[in-house]
């Protein structure tokens, strides 16, 4: 079964090009991916409709970005909204949902929806960091409407407060990712492990600035895997933020191509209903590459690109901290 990539030129369209998160991201991405030997069906997504983004998000919310949408504003310091980015936004949501939809039905295999917006920022009340809706959110949120179990692996640089936020009392999506810490946007302590019924389904790492390929694979091998194997998801939905690479402007972790590959190739092994979703990734020379690097791994494929070893800090304290607070609530 081909690979299925959700991509419309719409996406193009919210852009402010003096921002780092512009539409350039996503025309390298594109151009790699097509100019790449993997084989992929290309879909246009069609937009999510109004009630079901309302499914997670707040009313005025929503409201707010379809008004800024029609001149065209920012919400805050750092997130814009172009005109039309309402559509695009409520057109991102679409693919993510529609191919998260169609791999739980076995009509795909693994995808990638390269989308903007991106979303892991935006929780339920507030559009904020470059992200309009939660599109990973909106389709884990769809999904366990029909009684599916969900894991959210957030391996961009951020924290995906969001997404955290949206599921902090739940026990039907678990939320794990590692990410800089100190950095935007603040949150992701070891601390934060959900509350009530969603007590033990968030799993926080905070990073030190160098930390890389071995801390993050220690990290999989020792808490991420054992803890998703024990969670059983239906599916995967992985939101894939590249400015962990160690070239990322906006970044400070030192992940390669190759533990983007690694990454994907282990999860698959837990679950292989397993797709993409874009978030950050600033560096426009390499992003492409490094989707390419996740696409070979969803494939079965050899890694085409790789990297040396790129770690100058390896934070095997935080590994061990972490299973000392998860412990109480998984067998790791
Ligand atoms: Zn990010």
């Amino acid at each position: 079964m081909k690979l299925k990539v959700y991509y419309s030129d719409d996406f193009l369209k919210h852009n402010q090009p003096s921002h780092p998160e512009n539409a350039e991201r996503l025309r390298s991405i594109i151009k790699a991916v097509r100019g790449s030997e993997m084989e992929i069906d290309f879909a246009e997504p069609e937009p999510l409709a109004e009630e079901d983004i309302l499914a997670v998000h707040d009313s005025n919310m929503v409201k707010l970005v379809e008004k800024l949408s029609e001149k065209g504003g920012w919400i805050d310091f750092d997130t814009y909204v172009s005109i039309g980015s309402y559509e695009i936004a409520k057109l991102a949501a679409g693919a993510v949902c529609k191919l998260a939809e169609e791999i739980c039905m076995d009509e795909v295999k693994n995808g990638f929806a390269l989308v903007r917006p991106p979303g892991h920022h935006a929780d339920r009340y507030r559009s904020m960091g470059f992200c309009l809706f939660n599109n990973a959110a909106l389709a884990a949120n769809a999904l366990t409407k029909k009684g599916k179990k969900v894991l959210i692996f957030d391996h961009d640089v951020h924290h995906g407060n969001g997404t955290q936020d949206i599921f902090y009392e739940r026990n039907d999506v678990l939320y794990q990712s590692f990410h800089l810490s100190p950095h935007y946007p603040g949150t992701g302590s070891i601390e934060e492990i959900g509350e009530e019924d969603g007590e033990g389904f968030t799993v926080n790492a905070p990073l030190p600035r160098g930390a890389g390929e071995r801390t993050v694979m220690t990290l999989l091998e020792e808490v991420f895997i054992p803890i998703a194997e024990q969670f059983k998801p239906d599916i995967i939905i992985v939101s894939a933020g590249f400015d962990s690479h160690y070239t990322d402007m906006l970044g400070g972790l030192r992940l390669r191509s190759d533990t983007f590959y690694k990454m994907i190739k282990e999860l698959k092994k837990v679950q292989p209903r397993l797709m993409c979703t874009l978030e950050g990734g600033y560096n426009l020379n390499l992003l492409g590459r490094l989707v390419v690097s996740e696409l070979e791994a969803m494939a079965g494929k050899e890694l085409s690109y790789t990297e040396d070893e790129k770690e100058t800090r390896n934070a095997r304290e935080v590994v061990n901290a972490i299973k000392r607070k998860m412990r109480d609530y998984w067998n790791i």
